[in-house]
């Protein structure tokens, strides 16, 4: 593949905002249905237009060659992609990465985490909603509660630079469960982000708009009981990170909803349909997967596509407001 860089390895949009993290999509499938990101009955990708493990690292390193320093593996569920650790591999050579994450929802990680650390992942974020087996198994209709346990204390035992929690609250469903969850992170001494559950795809298991549980709701809920201090140093992006007193976790608040912090975005996502999409509340997107089958060799040209593509990065997001589009893509497509 031709692949000498670009002169200028800086992906910028009209709005001046800087690129370096991209989140790679490396399945549509997973093991859970969680019932905030998929309806119950899910039709997944055809084989043919899903990307290769080659096409995927042929991705990510245009990205790391136009200047891309964080690059994170997610889906679907990362790790039941087959032979995903040559992949981890791969990308974990390539020279100018600083972080290489993976999202997972530690269904595997039990027996991977050794693995992936070995190939170079530094930081895992695992999703965790309840640590009551009975409402576990109700939010992700098929997962096991223990295995998921034993997946974040193996990788605990890896000593990766960091991990953290995801939990998405509902209203009814799991909001009891918000201080539980966050004295179990303070316990691991891991990190633990709420996030907001934003509305992508038609699930059909609630109606979001009831079970819409703000952040600030969350924050008031834990600052009852932990004096929270904000940290000076936070990363780009819907997320707000605070010290709990006495503890090393770090807390993080990922309103993508109820606040907007698009200004500071620095991200873009590829779908594993090979589709580079700009802003995860908006269908603005450039197919890779045609330059990637019709110019196989043709580094220089995937590395154009994708400074061009910067072009229609819209401004922000315009979740639940007036006339604002609905987004049909689920958020296993969109590669949270
Ligand atoms: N399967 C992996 C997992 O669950 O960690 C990675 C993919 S999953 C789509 C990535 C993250 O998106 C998870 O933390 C999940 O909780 C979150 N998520 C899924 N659907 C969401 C939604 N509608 N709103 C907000 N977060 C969502
Ligand atoms: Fe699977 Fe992750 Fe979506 Fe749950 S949130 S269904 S684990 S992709």
């Amino acid at each position: 593949m031709n692949s000498t860089v670009l002169p200028s390895t800086n992906l910028i949009d009209k709005y001046g905002r800087h690129i370096d993290y991209v989140r790679l999509s490396v399945t549509d499938r997973c093991d859970f249905r969680c019932v905030y990101c998929m309806s119950e009955k899910m039709t997944f990708l055809p084989r043919n237009q899903v990307l290769s493990l080659e096409e995927i690292f042929k991705v990510a390193q245009a990205f790391s060659q136009l200047g891309v320093r964080k690059i994170r593996l997610t889906g679907g569920e990362p790790l039941v992609r087959s032979n995903i650790l040559s992949l981890v591999q791969n990308i974990g050579l390539l020279p100018n990465l600083d972080e290489l994450l993976i999202t997972t929802n530690a269904s595997h990680l039990e027996e991977m985490a050794g693995a992936l650390k070995a190939a170079g992942v530094t930081r895992i974020n695992i999703s965790l909603d309840s640590l009551n087996a009975a409402t576990f198994k109700e939010m992700t209709r098929t997962g096991d509660l223990g295995q998921v346990l034993r997946g974040i204390e193996a990788a605990k035992a890896q000593n990766f630079k960091g991990l953290r929690l995801n939990a998405v609250i509902l209203k009814g469903r799991n909001d009891h469960e918000i201080l539980d969850l966050l004295h179990y992170a303070m316990q691991m001494k891991i990190n633990i982000a709420f996030i907001e559950e934003m509305p992508l795809g038609d699930v059909s298991d609630h109606d979001r708009l009831e079970t819409s549980c703000s952040n600030d709701d969350v924050r008031r809920v834990i600052e009852a009981v932990h004096p929270l201090t904000e940290l000076s140093m936070q990363t780009a992006g819907p997320s707000r990170y605070f010290s709990v007193a006495g503890s090393e976790t770090r807390l993080g608040f990922i309103s993508p909803v109820s606040h907007n912090f698009c200004e500071s975005c620095n991200r873009v996502r590829v779908t594993v349909e090979g589709r580079l999409l700009l802003c995860l509340g908006n269908e603005h997107s450039v197919d890779l997967r045609t330059i990637l089958r019709d110019h196989p060799d043709d580094g220089l040209l995937l590395q154009q596509t994708i400074r061009n593509a910067m072009d229609i990065k819209p401004l922000r997001h315009y979740f639940y407001e007036k006339d604002a589009p609905q987004v049909v893509r689920f958020m296993n497509m969109t590669g949270g």
